[in-house]
């Protein structure tokens, strides 16, 4: 589970783009910190990088392995 200290500095949303469910292996629509669905494994991915295929790491589970975004940073314009 992700941690944070300064709970000030994030803010809620509802933003639809934590309800979507990607598959292993394809672009991530944001920067951030995506969690797998399966595992629960946490990752921090950059701009434009490709989320980690289905055998990133062994995993102690049998569900269906997929990324769902936890985390995105704003940038200032
Ligand atoms: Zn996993």
């Amino acid at each position: 589970m992700a941690l944070y200290k300064n709970g000030p500095s994030l803010t809620h949303t509802d933003d639809k783009a934590f309800d979507i469910v990607h598959t292993p292996g394809t672009a991530a629509p944001h920067p951030g910190i995506y969690k797998c669905t399966g595992c629960g494994d946490e990752i921090a991915i950059a701009g434009g990088h490709t989320l980690p295929p289905q055998n990133h790491r062994q995993h102690n589970t049998t569900a269906k392995i997929a990324w769902q975004l936890l985390v995105y940073p704003v940038q200032q314009k």
